[in-house]
């Protein structure tokens, strides 16, 4: 069975304009081959920094800009190419959640004709009943009262608003989600509730989902693979549970050792990266990520490293998976994430 969504080493570089007369002086490489794919009924958090470039992955499979390079095929059929035309019936099958949940919905719209709109603009309903009864169960779904669908936007809090920007992704009937940090906007238990409504739509409608944030504490609940990226590429890929208990990469286990342990008696060493994120316009040569790295040596400011194997499924671009096993310091630890592993 095809994966419902591939994405084949896609670019987006962006132009900077300066000078005069506003010439090309240079690109931001925001994204810069990046690939991976999800499966029915799947989730993959794709991670990292604040301009990494993972929500620019997210918009890129949603078709909001032309890639540079690259492919993006749903359920078997590539779309980056496709002309507006062509691509609305699929259109559908690609639905996204935003984080803002206060302007991602019209507040000049009931819930009700917000949540009638995909239905009626994609042909689900056979007639005004259908979309009535289509709407109720989409506020069941969410978990709202069904005479909340007569109220306004403003009427609701942040994290009822979320739900209603769920239900109208989930109107469409859609293949994929995109939760483009979906829930950072909110409270902490708002969170939760939120994160927890997420796993239950998906087991329940089959549903594949990326899931783009920031927060590993929140992906950690959530996913069943995690991709890393770093400076608009990716550095590891694993299963959630390998990725937290073994990370193959420096950056993901200086991420994750930020990431409070909660069983007792757990801990890790809080890894402080020094620096910041260099300037997509001007990536380092070499490794991204060796300016920062703490075990980087020579080869690392020389030769990019490409994302290789590691173990069952668990890819990684460190060139210290090169090394022999017992000289390599990611393999050498005294496994301080064993415990978040169970
Ligand atoms: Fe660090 Fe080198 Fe690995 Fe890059 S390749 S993460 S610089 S050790």
């Amino acid at each position: 069975m095809n994966p419902v969504l591939q994405v084949l080493d896609i670019k987006k570089h962006f132009p900077v304009k300066g000078g005069l007369f506003g010439t090309t002086v240079g690109q931001v490489y925001a994204v810069d081959g990046v690939s991976f794919h999800i499966d029915r009924g799947e989730t993959l958090s794709l991670v990292g920094e604040s301009g990494c470039g993972k929500s620019t992955v997210g918009k890129a499979v949603l078709r909001l800009f032309p890639l540079t390079a690259g492919q993006v095929v749903l359920d078997g059929t590539r779309i980056d190419d496709m002309s507006a035309g062509a691509l609305r019936p699929l259109r559908r099958k690609i639905q996204v959640v935003f984080q803002d949940p206060f302007s991602s919905l019209n507040p000049r719209m009931k819930v009700r004709d917000i949540l009638a709109e995909p239905i009626t603009n994609f042909g689900l309903a056979r007639d005004a009943a259908d979309v009535d009864r289509r709407v109720a169960e989409l506020m069941d779904k969410v978990r709202l009262p069904r005479d909340a669908v007569n109220r306004w936007p403003h009427e609701f809090s942040g994290g009822q608003r979320q739900r209603i920007c769920i239900a109208r992704a989930l109107a469409a009937e859609p293949d994929l989600i995109v939760c483009d940090e979906a829930v950072s906007a909110l409270d902490v238990s708002v969170k939760a509730q939120i994160v927890n409504l997420l796993q239950d739509l998906q087991s329940e409608l089959g549903l594949a989902m990326l899931f783009i944030s920031h927060d590993l504490a929140i992906v950690e609940h959530m996913t069943h693979r995690v991709a890393v990226m770093y400076l608009g590429r990716i550095v590891e890929v694993a299963k959630k549970r390998d990725l937290f208990a073994t990370p193959r990469h420096p950056y993901t286990e200086a991420l994750l050792s930020a990431v409070p342990v909660m069983e007792p008696g757990a801990a890790r060493d809080r890894m402080i990266l020094k620096g910041d994120v260099p300037s997509p316009i001007r990536p380092p040569p070499g490794c991204h990520f060796h300016t920062r790295c703490p075990y980087a040596f020579d080869r690392c400011r020389k030769e990019e490293p490409k994302l290789v194997a590691t173990g069952d499924g668990h890819l990684a671009a460190c060139h210290l998976h090169d090394l022999p096993e017992a000289e390599n310091p990611l393999l050498n630890k005294a496994a301080p994430m064993a415990s978040r592993a169970a």
